[in-house]
């Protein structure tokens, strides 16, 4: 008789014939089950075959890679000993190539963490650090080396690292490398390896660049798709609230403060924005420090494990230094400003809602910025709710210029987030809180009309009915605009969808 095959959901770890001494590291871990791209790729990797996986962070792939290549090491390593021919260890076995110094860092402690029980060993090497106490660590028998590529190729060129051992590659996040112009540097490093080894592709997105790199070191390779590719992780909140640019470090400021946040980071476009707002940030008295490739390795990893421990609230960084920042349970993502690539979008907002975990993103959004806003909607093929602040004032001394004022907005829902007086509106291309302010120049008048003051319920009750008119004059051609029913649907599609694809990490509390 036939046996029944398992679905991808059906699979447990057991399925996929790992040694015991990585069953008990992951079971250490707290996972349950393995992720899709884990349960799709480990027996592909098992099997020896080049790899090409699809697959975004937050979804498990560091353990889609590392979970097998440490079993196939180990059982190789044990029976090479036994037959007592084993020359010496002296040269790394495993490449993983990565794009950042602390994706290299994660990535490493990730095989730290499921190889603990293992005879494994393990270093990275990347730049912006001295690469003295890395030439040490390279001189002790290493298995899995992690790097980035430029600070590879001077261990290479230095003789410091000998890659002509090197059994498995993989090159992890290999759309990033190419973003941050790699693929030279990769080249290079793919001449001084061996001729013979299995080759493991992993990247989120597949542009032409990504076809053609894959065809250059991939050989019949297997193909496996984690989550659906563009798709924004089912588990965040996402939300939109329209804000002149000069208001948004007061809003964000007034948001964390309201809902009390402790662990939020923060996306701007520039270095220097991300100085200036950390900089006012603190002025409001929230601690926050910057990340970005300006700052020198060592504060950049003082900087993510303080926010890690949670002794810095807000964690402001820009897209590059974000790449590969996993923090568990990472609860708030804000946006200060929407990144012009609609793929950096989906990237930022995975940095929550990862591990079956939900998180919150939320993106302060500028007039000027509305092609970003459509263009990232069209390709995560969602709208994004837009919310507003009720209990926000902004400061008098802000002079906003006329055309930061938004235009109108159509009729609102009450939105429930975080019990706070947010609220949900629909199709408006600006927001209330710079529509007021123009409007007007007395701080009670403010209050009144953003509805802070005790006459706020009945403000609420009579604007629904202005807006409700406003919207049928404004609106009535809008077809793009979309209804509080229509989220709610979305919302409880998006609890099927997670409750289908969640893994359990949550069960570990
Ligand atoms: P990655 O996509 O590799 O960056 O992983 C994202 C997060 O998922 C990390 O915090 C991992 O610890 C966690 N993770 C990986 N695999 C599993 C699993 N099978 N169950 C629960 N959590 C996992």
């Amino acid at each position: 008789m036939l046996k029944k095959l398992k679905t991808i959901e059906e699979m447990s770890f057991k399925d996929l014939n790992l040694s015991e001494n990585l069953m008990k590291a992951i079971a250490d871990a707290g996972y349950e089950n393995p992720t899709a791209v884990q349960a799709k790729a480990i027996p592909i990797v098992l099997s020896g075959k080049d790899l090409l996986a699809g697959a975004q962070t937050g979804t498990g792939k560091t353990a889609a890679f590392t979970l097998p290549i440490l079993h196939m090491l180990s059982e190789k390593d044990s029976a090479d000993r036994a037959d007592r021919k084993a020359a010496p260890k002296s040269k790394p076995r495993c490449l993983v190539l990565v794009p950042t110094r602390e994706l290299a860092v994660q990535v490493e402690e990730s095989v730290k963490t499921y190889g603990k029980y293992l005879p494994i060993k393990s270093t990275s090497v990347f730049g912006g650090m001295s690469i003295v106490p890395q030439i040490k660590a390279l001189r002790r028998n290493v298995d899995i080396l992690v790097a980035t590529p430029g600070r590879l190729l001077d261990h290479a060129g230095q003789r410091t690292a000998d890659l002509s051992g090197i059994e498995i590659l993989v090159l992890d996040e290999a759309d990033r490398m190419l973003d941050m112009g790699f693929i030279v540097d990769i080249k290079k490093i793919i001449a001084l390896l061996p001729k013979q080894r299995q080759n493991l592709l992993f990247s989120a997105t597949f542009s032409e660049k990504i076809k053609s790199l894959s065809e250059f070191v991939l050989r019949n390779p297997a193909f496996v798709q984690g989550e659906k590719q563009n798709s924004a992780s089912e588990l965040v909140d996402q939300s939109v609230h329209m804000v002149s640019q000069k208001l948004k470090s007061h809003l964000l400021s007034h948001l964390i403060k309201h809902h009390k946040w402790e662990q939020v980071l923060i996306f701007t476009r520039t270095k220097n924005g991300a100085n200036r707002l950390a900089d006012k940030l603190a002025a409001d008295g929230i601690s926050a420090t910057a990340i970005h490739g300006n700052k020198s390795q060592p504060a950049r990893i003082k900087a993510l494990n303080q926010f890690k421990e949670g002794s810095v609230t807000a964690l402001v960084a820009t897209d590059v230094a974000s790449r590969g920042i996993d923090i568990d349970r990472l609860p708030y993502v804000v946006n200060f400003e929407l990144p012009n690539a609609a793929e950096d979008y989906v990237h930022r907002i995975g940095r929550t809602g990862r591990a079956g975990v939900s998180g919150k993103a939320v993106s302060l959004v500028d007039r000027e910025e509305m092609r970003f806003l459509k263009e990232i909607e069209r390709f995560i093929k969602r709208e994004i709710p837009r919310v507003l602040f009720d209990s926000f004032v902004p400061p008098a001394n802000i002079n906003l210029p006329v055309k930061d004022a938004p235009r109108e907005f159509s009729g609102f829902s009450n939105f429930n987030h975080n019990n706070t007086s947010e609220r949900q509106f629909k199709g408006g291309t600006g927001s209330r809180t710079a529509q007021t302010h123009r409007k007007s120049s007395d701080r009670q008048d403010r209050q009144n009309r953003f509805g802070v003051s005790a006459a706020a319920e009945g403000f609420k009750d009579k604007s629904k009915d202005n807006f409700k008119d406003k919207d049928s004059r404004n609106f009535s051609g809008s077809k793009k605009s979309f209804s509080s029913s229509n989220s709610s649907r979305f919302g409880n599609s998006k609890r099927q969808n997670f409750s289908k694809n969640s893994f359990s990490k949550q069960a570990k509390g």
